[in-house]
C-alpha cells in the first residue's frame, strides 16, 4: 500500500515537472516559432491535466485507505449477486470509458477553441487532441477500473477464476492496473458444472487471460473513442464550417479502419484461444466446444457454422483453429490483405489532397500488391511455419500487409531520412513482435530476415524499373 501512494505521488510530480517543461520551451519558442510554441503550450497543458488527476486521486486514496480499515470486518459479506455479474460489470467497464473518453475529449477541444483561440482546425489539432484524450483516458482507466468490484479483490498478476451457476460459456475480462508485481488484472466467468465441456471452454477462457487478450481490446477501444470524440466536440463548438469536408472524410476513414482492424483482432484472438484449447484438451476439443454452442444457443447447433452471426463474426464461422491447433487456419485468405490494404490507403491518403478518385485506385493497388508479395513469401513461410497451408498463407499475408503499411507511413517522413529508416525500423520491429507470438525466438528471426530481405529486394528491383527509363 504504502509503494502505491509513493508511486503515485513521484507519477503527480513528474507529469507537473513535464508540463512545466513543456511551458518553458513554449516561452522559448514563442518569438521564433509561434505554431511550436502553441504545439509545447498543448502538450504542458496535456501533461498538467494529468499530474493534477494524480494529485485528485493520491487524495482519494488516502481518504478511502483510512475508511477501508474500518469496512475491513465485513468485507466478505458485502459480496452480493450483483458483483459477480460479467454483464454488469462489462456495463459498467464501458459506461466508464465512454464517459471519461467524452469528457477528456470534451475539456481538450474546448481548450483548444475557447482557450487558445484556434479558429482554422488542422490535422496537427486533430492528432493532439486524439493523443491527449488517449492518453488521459488510459491514465483513468488505470486508476478507476482495477478498482471495479471484483477487479479490487484479484492480485495484480493473477488470473481468477469465477465459476457461476448456470452460467453458459465463458467470458473473460482484464484490466490494467497500477502495480509493481504485474500490469494486468484478469478475471475468467464461467459455469460451474465438472466435465469435459466446462473444462474446454476454461481452456479457451485460460487462452485468452494468458495471452491478456482483454487488455489489447480495452486499449483498442480506447484509442477508437479517443479518436472518434474529439471530431464530434470540434464539429459541435465550430459549427462544422471551420473544419473541411475533407478532413471529416478522411477522420472517418481512419475510424473505419480502426473497427475493422479491432474485429479482426478479435477474430484472431478468438482463433488464439481455440488453438490453445486445442493443445490443452486435444482432439475432442472440437467436439466438447459443438456441445457447448448447443448448450448457449439450442439444440438445432450442428456444428460450429450455426452459431449465430454475431458469434460468427468476432468467432469466425469455421472455428478451424480448435481442430488443428494452428491458430491462423480459420481466418479466411482475403482477410488480412483487405483489412491491411484498407490501413494503408487510409495512411497513404492522409497526404494527398483529393480522396474521390485515388483512394480506391489505392486500395485495390495494395491490395494486389500486398497479395503478391504474400505469395512470393509463401515458400520461405511455410518451411518454418509448419502448420496448415492456409495459416502459412495467412501469415505469409500478415508479413507483406505490415511491411507495406510500414513503409507507406516511412514514406510519408521523406525527405527526412533519418524519420523514414526510424519509422521503417519500428514497423520491423512490430513485425517482429507479432511473428513472435506465432513462433518461437529462433524461428521468428529467420522468418522476419528472409521476408524481409525478398520485400527490399523487391522494392528495390520495382525502384530500378522506375529509375532506368528516366536515365538514372
Ligand atoms: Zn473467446
Amino acid at each position: 500500500m504504502m509503494s502505491k501512494k509513493l508511486d503515485t505521488k513521484k507519477l503527480a510530480l513528474s507529469f507537473i515537472l513535464l508540463s512545466i517543461l513543456n511551458a518553458i520551451f513554449s516561452n522559448l519558442t514563442v518569438k521564433t516559432n509561434r505554431y511550436l510554441a502553441d504545439v509545447f503550450l498543448l502538450i504542458g497543458s496535456g501533461f498538467l491535466f494529468i499530474g493534477i488527476f494524480f494529485a485528485i486521486f493520491m487524495v482519494i486514496s488516502l481518504f478511502k485507505e483510512s475508511q477501508n480499515q474500518l469496512l475491513k470486518s465485513d468485507l466478505k459479506s458485502s459480496y452480493n449477486k450483483n458483483v459477480n455479474n460479467p454483464l454488469i460489470l462489462q456495463l459498467k467497464i464501458s459506461f466508464i470509458l465512454q464517459l471519461t473518453g467524452l469528457s477528456y475529449s470534451g475539456l481538450v477541444s474546448t481548450y483548444i477553441v475557447w482557450i487558445l483561440h484556434i479558429t482554422d482546425i488542422t490535422s496537427i489539432d486533430l492528432i493532439i487532441s486524439f493523443t491527449l484524450s488517449f492518453l488521459l483516458e488510459i491514465m483513468t482507466a488505470i486508476l478507476i477500473l482495477p478498482r471495479l468490484d471484483p477487479f479490487r479483490e484479484t492480485r495484480p498478476g493473477e488470473i481468477r477464476i469465477i465459476k457461476l451457476h448456470n452460467f453458459q460459456g465463458g467470458i473473460t475480462m482484464g484490466v490494467l492496473t497500477l502495480s509493481r508485481h504485474s500490469p494486468f488484472k484478469s478475471i475468467i466467468f464461467m459455469g460451474d458444472e465438472d466435465d469435459s465441456i466446462t473444462r474446454t471452454i476454461e481452456a479457451h477462457e485460460l487462452g485468452h487471460a494468458t495471452e491478456h487478450h482483454p487488455i489489447f481490446l480495452e486499449l483498442s477501444i480506447i484509442f477508437l473513442l479517443s479518436i472518434s470524440y474529439p471530431l464530434i466536440w470540434f464539429g459541435y463548438i465550430m459549427h462544422r464550417e471551420v473544419i473541411s469536408t475533407f478532413l471529416v472524410i478522411k477522420t472517418v476513414l481512419i475510424i473505419l479502419s480502426v473497427v475493422i482492424a479491432i474485429l479482426l483482432f478479435m477474430r484472431v484472438a478468438e482463433s488464439r484461444a481455440d488453438a490453445f484449447a486445442y493443445k490443452v484438451i486435444g482432439k475432442s476439443a472440437y467436439e466438447n466446444l459443438v456441445e457447448a454452442l448447443r448448450r448457449a444457443y439450442g439444440e438445432n447447433i450442428k456444428s460450429a457454422e450455426d452459431a449465430p452471426l454475431w458469434s460468427k463474426i468476432t468467432h469466425t464461422s469455421s472455428r478451424n483453429a480448435i481442430k488443428t491447433g494452428d491458430p491462423l487456419s480459420s481466418i479466411g485468405i482475403w482477410e488480412f490483405p483487405v483489412v491491411l490494404s484498407f490501413i494503408a490507403s487510409t495512411i497513404a491518403i492522409t497526404r494527398f489532397n483529393s480522396i474521390y478518385i485515388i483512394y480506391p485506385l489505392f486500395f485495390i493497388g495494395s491490395l494486389v500488391i500486398s497479395f503478391l508479395i504474400g505469395l512470393v513469401f509463401l515458400p520461405f513461410v511455410r518451411k518454418y511455419y509448419r502448420m496448415t497451408e492456409r495459416g502459412s498463407l495467412n501469415f505469409s499475408f500478415l508479413l507483406a500487409g505490415i511491411y507495406m503499411i510500414s513503409s507507406i507511413i516511412a514514406l510519408d517522413a521523406y525527405p527526412n531520412l533519418y524519420l523514414v529508416i526510424s519509422l521503417f525500423l519500428t514497423g520491423i520491429i512490430l513485425a517482429f513482435i507479432i511473428t513472435k507470438a506465432f513462433l518461437d525466438l529462433h524461428n521468428s528471426t529467420k522468418v522476419v530476415v528472409a521476408t524481409l530481405l525478398i520485400y527490399l529486394s523487391i522494392i528495390i528491383l520495382i525502384s530500378l524499373i522506375k529509375i532506368l527509363p528516366h536515365g538514372g
